[in-house]
């Protein structure tokens, strides 16, 4: 047994991205800058993006979205069961109505089909949450938007990198939101992006800064103008410079980071192949996943324990473990509201039953997968049927 605990999702930063921090901090400009409008270019062109807009998280891409798009009190937002609560979330603030729809078994992304159920004369926007980093169908998604004239906003929270047929998540003409929390797979501590055209993030850019039609490093610079007006209340949602700068180089560092990712990836794969005990999403052909999260599903079947003591267990031997997600009409809140039963969603409700998310992160060693290994077969073995 392992030592030391292996903990899920650390973040991987290094002496350089210390440094670029260091060296915002001895400059004059802290918040929205320079820094900031670097990190928008280099990241719009690592996706291939119209524009790019950075925020201080994905939660506030995903909010100022469904605004840039006119969602309010009277419409409804199709989304999916199995995501975080932020995806749900968002719709609740705007005063929109919230529509699950029911995943793919498979790679637990939202079943297309689910979603052509639910299209009324209200619905406004479909949000597709690109569960893992693996892209959902977009060419059914999209096609389908059009044919009702609704907007589709992508939770792209898990993808960097991800891409549908060799073209990046976040290049879509979709405002397209990303995350750089913590945990997820090149992190600016907390942060977000939002892609897409470039009118709608001039007005997504507003509302992100008090509703403001001018930032402050525009005003305060040399030559700057002081005066502004407000056309409407806005929100305080803009990156720092300080987030930027850890950004850029987490960005820079990406393809080694997603490199050391897939080879942990790849450990699983192997150990995981001819299981019976553990099952692992099914990537698609056609797709590249971003492998964000490495979520399996236990054959309870195989098993005299539950998912929740599987993960105590993993614990026991110092294996740190997640489950995504706990779905979203299981929330007490979503269920009182909208009086949803967990069967409502049976195929979400099948796989959460079952679900855990082992460590996978850049800073994993092979050997830490080897241990998340060894002590998932022990396990099976201690407490087979
Ligand atoms: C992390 C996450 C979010 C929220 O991201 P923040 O940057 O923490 O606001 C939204 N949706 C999904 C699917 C996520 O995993």
């Amino acid at each position: 047994m392992r030592k030391e605990f292996l903990s899920f999702s650390p973040p991987f930063l290094t002496d350089e991205e210390i440094q670029a921090v260091t060296a915002v901090l001895k400059t004059d400009w802290l918040s929205s800058g320079p820094k900031t409008a670097e990190f928008e270019k280099e990241f719009a062109k690592t996706v291939q993006a119209k524009g790019a807009l950075a925020l201080n998280s994905c939660t506030a891409a995903l909010h100022i979205s469904l605004l840039a798009e006119g969602v309010g009190p009277g419409d409804e937002v199709i989304t999916t069961a199995m995501t975080f609560c932020a995806t749900a979330n968002v719709i609740e603030h705007v005063g929109a109505k919230t529509v699950l729809a029911d995943i793919e078994p498979e790679t637990f992304l939202i079943d297309v089909k689910e979603i052509e159920k639910r299209i009324t004369k209200k619905t406004k926007v479909i949000m597709p949450v690109h569960y893992a980093g693996h892209a959902c169908d977009m060419d059914a998604i999209n096609k389908l938007a059009q044919k009702h004239g609704i907007k589709v906003i992508e939770d792209a929270a898990h993808c960097m990198p991800a891409k549908i047929g060799g073209k990046p998540v976040g290049s879509s003409d979709n405002l397209t939101c990303f995350s750089f929390y913590a945990t997820k797979n090149m992190t600016t501590g907390e942060g977000g992006m939002l892609t897409g055209p470039q009118e709608k993030l001039d007005q997504a850019r507003m509302i992100a800064l008090h509703g403001m039609s001018r930032g402050a490093w525009k005003r305060f610079e040399k030559g700057g103008n002081w005066r502004y007006d407000v056309p409407a209340p806005g929100f305080k949602y803009n990156m720092s410079d300080i987030q930027a700068s850890i950004g850029l180089v987490q960005l820079k560092r990406l393809p080694e980071l997603y490199e050391r990712r897939l080879a942990i990836v790849n450990r699983y794969d192997q150990a995981f192949k001819k299981s019976n005990l553990v099952k692992p999403l099914t990537v698609k052909s056609g797709y590249q996943s971003s492998h964000h999260l490495y979520a399996i599903r236990i054959n309870l079947e195989a098993l005299k324990i539950d998912r929740d003591q599987f993960i105590a267990e993993l614990a026991e031997r110092n294996i740190g473990t997640g489950v995504h997600y706990i779905p979203i009409h299981m929330m007490s809140y979503y269920a009182k509201k909208y009086g949803w039963k967990p069967s409502d969603f049976p195929v979400a409700e099948k796989v959460f039953e079952r679900l855990l998310s082992i460590p996978l992160c850049s800073r994993m060693t092979v050997q830490d997968a080897d241990d998340v290994i060894a002590a998932i077969e022990d396990i099976g073995s201690k407490f087979k049927r």
